[in-house]
């Protein structure tokens, strides 16, 4: 009985060694920044939604597609 009690005085002075060794981890609560949400708009001829990058520019509107600007009659200002 003598021994296990030393020997849990022992585990117990390693494991009080080892967490005073290991830094607590901070928290990590960086969370990355969302990325920056992209303008959305929509097709003037089929009402889709898509990023404006995305969109086909046409004298009347944007579109999701040189399809459907060619279909709404429109033509590309540029
Ligand atoms: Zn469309």
């Amino acid at each position: 009985m003598k021994y296990l009690i030393w020997l849990v005085i022992i585990l117990l002075a390693i494991w009080a060694y080892k967490r005073s060794r290991r830094p607590a981890q901070p928290p990590a609560d960086k969370t990355p920044a969302p990325a920056t949400p992209s303008n959305m708009v929509g097709c003037a001829h089929c009402g889709l939604h898509l990023p404006q990058e995305e969109a086909v520019t046409g004298e009347k509107g944007l579109y999701c597609s040189t399809e459907h600007r060619s279909a709404a009659q429109d033509r590309n200002p540029v």
